[in-house]
C-alpha cells in the first residue's frame, strides 16, 4: 500500500478537503469529526447522491467552494436550494462532477464515501491527481485494485483506509518491517443473523436485516453486514490495500465488535487493534495521520468488557462470503460482477421485490453465467458492471418461489 510518509503531509496549514459522500454515514460523520477540529480543516469540495436538501444545510454550515450532485436530474434542485444561501459555489452533475471536485487544485485530501461502484471513478482520478484519499468506499477497491494499485504506483496519490478492519490492520502494521507478516484476522459482528437459524433466513423481512447489533452504517453496507457479503468485501479489500494472498486473509465472527481486526507476524506475535465500534476513531486516524488528535470519542470500559468471543464464520449459512473468495479467485472481471450483482439484489431486496436468500442465488447465477474478462480495462469494468446489473434486473426473482 502507497502509504503517507509518516512525517506527515508537507504544510502546516489546515487539511482541505473534498468529501464525496457528504450526505451519507460516513459522509455526515466525517463532518462530525472536521466539526470537533474546525481550525485543522477547510471543507473545500461536498458531493451527494440525490439529497440536495442535506447537502444545502451542509453547504450553509461547512461553506465549501464547490459542490457536486451524482444524479444529473437533481442539478437544477440543487441550483435552487443553494440560491440564498450560497450564490457563488460552484455546482457540478454527475460523475463527471464528482470527478471535477475529486480533483479541484485546491483540494489536497479526498474522502471517498459514495457507497458502491459509483465512487470508483472519482477515486481513481483523484488518486491520479495526486491526492491523498481517505478511502470508505470498499466497491472501489473490490471492483477497480488492480488498478487503484496502478494509479498509486503511477503518481503522488496515497490511499489510507477508514474501514475499521482496515484501518485496524494499518495501525498493526505501522513500525513492522517488510515480509513479516504471516497473515491477518478481520472481524466480522455476524451481523443481526449470527444465531439465526439458516432455514428461517427465507422469512426475512427488511427491517430485521436492517436491524445491525453493534454500527449504525448506511443501508446497503447493512445489509451487506447481514448476508456477510461485507466481510466478502472486506476480504478483497484487504488484499489489494495490503498486497495479501488470498490464503492470508482470515475471518472470525467476534459478536462484540471490539477487536477491530488483528495481525499475525512470522515470529508468532499478534497485534490487535481494539476500541468501541464507533466509524468517527477510524474516519478521524485517516485524516490525522500520522499524529492522533486528543478526542472527546467513547473510551472502553474494561469494566463492562466481561468476555471476547472468536468463532469461524459459516459459510454454508453466509454463502456470499464464499461467493466472495471464489470472485478473487478467479479475478478479472468477477469481483466486478460479484459486486455489481450484489448491488443490485441489495437494492431489489429493500425494494421488497425478492427475498433475502434470493441475493446470494442471484450473485452466484451473475458469476456462473457472465463471461469473465482477465486484465480488465476501466472500460472493461464498466461494461461488466452494466452487464451484471441487467442481468440481476431482470432476473425471474424470487428464485425460492
Ligand atoms: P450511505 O448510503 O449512508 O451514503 C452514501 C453516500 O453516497 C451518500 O452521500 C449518497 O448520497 C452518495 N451516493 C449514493 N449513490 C451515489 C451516486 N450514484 N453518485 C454519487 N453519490 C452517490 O453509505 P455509507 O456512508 O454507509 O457507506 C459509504 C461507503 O463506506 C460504502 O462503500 C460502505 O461500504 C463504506 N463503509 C461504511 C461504513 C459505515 O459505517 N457506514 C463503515 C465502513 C465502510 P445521497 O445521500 O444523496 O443518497
Ligand atoms: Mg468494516
Amino acid at each position: 500500500m502507497n502509504t503517507p510518509p509518516q512525517n506527515g503531509r508537507s504544510g502546516t496549514g489546515p487539511r482541505n478537503l473534498a468529501i464525496l459522500g457528504a450526505t451519507g454515514s460516513v459522509g455526515t460523520q466525517t463532518l462530525d469529526v472536521v466539526r470537533l477540529f474546525p481550525d485543522r480543516f477547510d471543507v473545500k469540495a461536498l458531493t451527494c447522491g440525490r439529497n440536495v436538501d442535506l447537502l444545502a444545510e451542509q453547504v450553509r454550515e461547512f461553506q465549501p467552494e464547490c459542490v457536486a450532485v451524482g444524479a444529473p436530474s437533481q442539478a437544477q434542485a440543487l441550483e435552487r436550494a443553494l440560491s440564498g444561501i450560497a450564490p457563488d459555489v460552484r455546482i457540478l452533475a454527475g460523475e463527471e462532477g464528482l470527478c471535477a471536485a475529486a480533483t479541484r487544485a485546491d483540494v489536497d485530501v479526498v474522502v471517498g464515501a459514495v457507497v458502491g461502484f459509483a465512487g470508483l471513478r472519482p477515486v481513481l482520478d483523484a488518486l491520479k491527481a495526486g491526492k491523498q484519499v481517505a478511502l470508505a468506499n470498499k466497491e472501489t477497491l473490490v471492483v477497480g485494485g488492480a488498478l487503484v494499485a496502478e494509479a498509486l504506483d503511477q503518481s503522488e496519490g496515497r490511499l489510507l483506509p477508514v474501514d475499521s478492519e482496515h484501518s485496524a490492520i494499518f495501525q498493526c502494521l505501522l513500525g513492522e518491517p517488510d515480509r513479516s507478516v504471516e497473515d491477518v484476522v478481520l472481524t466480522a459482528s455476524g451481523g443481526p443473523f449470527r444465531d439465526r437459524a439458516a432455514e428461517t433466513f427465507g422469512e426475512v423481512t427488511v427491517s430485521e436485516a436492517l436491524d445491525h447489533p453493534n454500527w449504525s452504517m448506511g443501508a446497503k453496507i447493512t445489509i451487506d453486514s447481514a448476508t456477510m457479503m461485507n466481510k466478502g468485501l472486506e476480504i478483497i479489500e484487504a488484499k489489494w490495500l495490503f498486497d495479501l494472498t488470498l490464503d492470508q486473509i482470515q475471518v472470525l465472527v467476534h459478536p462484540q465488535s471490539i477487536v477491530h481486526s488483528m495481525v499475525a507476524f512470522t515470529d508468532g506475535a499478534v497485534k490487535a487493534q481494539l476500541g468501541v465500534p464507533d466509524m468517527k476513531v477510524p474516519i478521524q486516524y485517516a485524516l490525522s495521520f500520522p499524529a492522533r488528535w486528543e478526542a472527546p470519542h467513547e473510551r472502553l470500559d474494561w469494566g463492562e468488557l466481561s468476555r471476547l468471543d472468536f468463532a469461524r464464520p459459516d459459510t454454508d449459512k453466509f454463502p456470499c462470503l464464499r461467493l466472495a473468495y471464489e470472485a478473487m479467485e478467479t479475478t478479472g472481471t468477477a469481483p466486478a460482477i460479484l459486486n455489481a450483482a450484489n448491488e443490485v439484489a441489495v437494492e431489489r431486496f429493500l425494494d421488497e421485490q425478492i427475498g433475502f436468500t434470493d441475493i446470494p442465488r442471484a450473485v452466484e447465477r451473475a458469476l456462473a453465467q457472465i463471461p469473465v474478462r482477465p486484465e480488465p480495462t476501466l472500460d472493461d469494468l464498466v461494461a461488466a458492471d452494466e452487464e451484471a446489473r441487467r442481468f440481476v434486473e431482470e432476473l425471474p426473482l424470487p428464485a425460492s418461489n
